[in-house]
């Protein structure tokens, strides 16, 4: 048995920000954080950040992928349920090719030290039977999301979908009948389970009406205006973005009216049918598009922020930080080791 202590040293993200300090572990994991200099030469140095959640993907589209499909760059066509290309394209596929390109993306999620995946997940029931199965060999935490297989609601789908879920993932609510999700919603908060949307991602949605819904989070908000924005931070609501799949649609998060509010911002990669599940490109992306946002920043939205809005536990109590760590480049923010 091997138990020598090893040392990783440099800026660590804790919960109250980034600290100069190390880290020391043995081969059973992660046993002091501390602050100052490392007692022995450290083996690796840079940022030392938890490992990184994917706060909205659709794992079930991996597939269309791997078949490197020709996908149109426009939102409608392509995505929009009940007739856009990528739902032709899951309706017509074999539940072993959905699975295999389920259990293909879970290895690039592992491969970029994702821990931590939100999935809304399409197909009803039998959907969400496809995700588990993908999931039985993998060593990954997920949060599923099931939506029902039509646009309406029936209680009894919904009863059946929250067991096996945490909670269901909209459309939007331009797809539905608004008295239809009412009652779903309703329905979703008294059992206590997560309900999440899109919400104005192409087009801008009513934000009364998106919040009449008492979403969890919401995820896009592109189209949102400066008053939408408000109402959002003052109802304490998170914002799941997703600048890559965006950019394939020509669309864009307001980076700028996001910065001022104090609204809690996720980062997702969308749809894997256009990107791979992969957090520090998302963290590039937006760092090519917008120098309004620090490193500290950008990286709590793929760690510490999502733990908090989707209730993720994965803390050493002791040193209140998770089980694990990557530590990252200071210059590329390539990772050089995980603990
Ligand atoms: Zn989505």
């Amino acid at each position: 048995m091997y138990l020598c202590m090893q040392y990783v040293a440099g800026d660590i993200l804790t919960l109250g920000g980034f600290k100069e300090g190390y880290v020391g572990y043995t081969n059973k994991g992660i046993n002091i954080i501390e602050q100052g200099t490392s007692p022995e030469s450290p083996v690796c140095q840079g940022y030392i950040v938890p490992p990184f959640v994917n706060s909205h993907i659709h794992v079930g589209d991996a597939f269309i992928r791997q078949q490197h499909k020709l996908i149109p760059h426009d939102l409608q066509t392509t995505v929009e349920p009940p007739d856009g290309l990528k739902h032709q394209w899951l309706a017509q596929a074999s539940s072993n090719e959905i699975i295999t390109g389920m259990q293909w993306t879970i290895q690039e999620m592992k491969r970029h030290h994702i821990n931590w995946f939100c999935d809304f997940r399409e197909g009803g029931i039998a959907g969400v039977s496809l995700l588990s199965q993908a999931l039985q060999s993998n060593q990954i935490n997920s949060v599923i999301l099931g939506r029902p297989t039509g646009l309406s609601y029936h209680k009894k789908e919904i009863e059946n979908l929250l067991y096996q879920t945490a909670g269901i993932g909209i459309s939007s609510i331009s797809n539905w009948d608004y008295s239809e999700l009412e009652k779903l919603a309703r329905f979703v908060h008294y059992k206590k389970k997560l309900f999440a949307l899109h919400a104005s991602e192409g087009i801008h949605e009513d934000i009364d009406l998106i919040l009449n819904l008492h979403p969890d989070f919401l995820v896009h908000m592109n189209q949102a205006t400066a008053a939408d924005l408000e109402q959002v931070a003052a109802e304490n609501i998170p914002i799941v973005l997703c600048p890559r799949s965006n950019h394939y649609f020509g669309l864009q998060p307001n980076y700028q009216l996001l910065k001022h509010t104090t609204i809690t911002l996720l980062l997702g990669t969308d749809n894997t049918m256009i990107v791979s599940p992969d957090m520090l490109a998302e963290i590039r992306f937006i760092q090519s598009q917008t120098n309004l946002f620090s490193i500290e920043e950008l990286l709590n939205m793929i760690t510490y922020q999502p733990r908090k809005a989707l209730n993720l536990d994965d803390f050493i109590p002791a040193l209140n930080f998770p089980r694990s760590c990557i530590v990252l480049d200071y210059q590329s923010l390539e990772p050089l080791m995980e603990i």
